[in-house]
């Protein structure tokens, strides 16, 4: 089998999937999938949809057109604020946007008039991530602006915590942003259909006892692909954390000692680790380097443990048998090398447990392959 190669296990993304829907469910809360970290990989997407999220968001717009290329027709939301320079596509392949400029919704506006067709807008509102965002107190303005703008049609507001700050949304800020809905939906009317309260980082308040007020939809991706909270990084009860593994290929051994240069500006230095009996060491390259993942972000087998990494090489440490040359490692990723090699084009991607295809209109409700193992 290829090497460098990702094995994604569909009925894992299918069950971390349905576990979170049916979780969210009870608290009147939707899943709207989050297909970026996987470059919009369609057979990841159906699994989500099969999981039964509501619909997919995509950050960039080459991977929502490799969903729809691949035939993808469900609801797709662009969840980065369109460039200007891609409004027309947007429009095309996007059924709405989040948005926090007004020239790029009177931009939006314009290319659905002239594609005859309207866009759905949804309001991105800056809650203390300091990413993207309108300020709250600007909101009801540009809402109704939107509302009055012919080719474009308000569906909601948004916010997003927890990806430049780090800091996972408090039970006040969703109520604020609840507040906010009530608001605008009082100076504009009736428009706001979608709340979206963020991303994996929000589950801890969702899955908790607080009351979830308008908001009703949640972005998720690292917690279906990962089966982690992001801000912890602890697993979530119930959920795989294995969906995804690095297999990559040992192109040598050998015993060299480890003796790590020291003042040395080199940043993978950072990495390394020094282990204890540096005599017994043997040291283990793979042919998988920062090109590919982020080496940093990999669980490290049983007894190894990393020494360091450049563009091309992996080197790690073992005091225990050591694998010959041309056999295979394994290693669990983080959402930063998950999403490295997804995008790394020397990866291939191999799939286990696709739908049986007999499953394939029972997208709701548990199927056999459901089951948890
Ligand atoms: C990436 C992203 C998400 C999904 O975040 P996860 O932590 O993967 O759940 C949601 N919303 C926005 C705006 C994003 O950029």
């Amino acid at each position: 089998m290829n090497c460098p190669r990702i094995e994604v296990d569909l009925h894992k993304i299918r069950h971390n999937t349905q576990t979170i829907v049916e979780r969210l469910k009870r608290r009147g809360i939707r899943v709207t999938a989050v297909t970026k970290a996987t470059c919009g990989h369609p057979a990841i997407a159906q699994a989500m949809l099969d999981g039964g999220a509501a619909g997919l968001a995509e950050a960039r717009l080459s991977n929502v057109k490799r969903l729809r290329q691949a035939g993808v027709t469900c609801p797709i939301t662009l969840i980065r604020t369109p460039m200007l320079s891609q409004v027309n596509d947007v429009v095309q392949v996007c059924d709405a946007s989040y948005n926090t400029e007004m020239s790029v919704i009177a931009a939006l506006a314009a290319a659905a008039l002239r594609q005859n067709t309207v866009h759905g807008i949804i309001l991105m509102v800056e809650m203390g991530d300091l990413r993207e965002g309108i300020m709250p107190q600007d909101l009801g303005d540009l809402a109704r602006r939107v509302v009055d703008m012919p080719g474009v049609a308000l569906k909601g507001i948004g916010a997003n915590f927890a990806c430049l700050s780090g800091i996972a949304p408090a039970a006040a800020k969703m109520r604020a942003l609840s507040v906010l809905a009530n608001d605008v939906g009082g100076q504009c009317g009736p428009f706001i259909e979608t709340v979206s309260g963020g991303n994996s980082a929000n589950l801890p308040w969702a899955t908790g006892g607080h009351a979830t007020g308008r908001i009703n939809d949640l972005r998720i991706g690292e917690a279906i692909l990962l089966g982690v909270d992001p801000v912890t990084g602890d697993q979530i009860g119930g959920m795989y954390r294995d969906a995804f593994t690095l297999v990559a290929e040992v192109i040598e051994t050998d015993a060299k000692s480890v003796h790590p240069v020291v003042g040395n500006a080199d940043h993978t230095l950072a990495r390394i680790r020094r282990v204890p009996d540096i005599s017994k060491i043997t040291r283990i390259i793979l042919a998988i380097g920062h090109q590919d993942t982020d080496a940093a972000g990999l669980s490290m087998p049983a007894g190894t443990t990393l020494i360091g990494a450049t563009s091309d090489h992996l080197v790690i440490g073992t005091c225990d048998a050591t694998p010959c040359v041309g056999s295979e490692m394994r290693f669990r990723m983080n959402y930063s090398a998950l999403m490295r090699a997804m995008a790394a084009p020397d990866i291939q991607i191999n799939r286990r447990n696709d739908r049986p295809a007999t499953n394939a209109h029972k997208v709701h409700g548990p199927g056999k392959h459901l089951t948890l193992v």
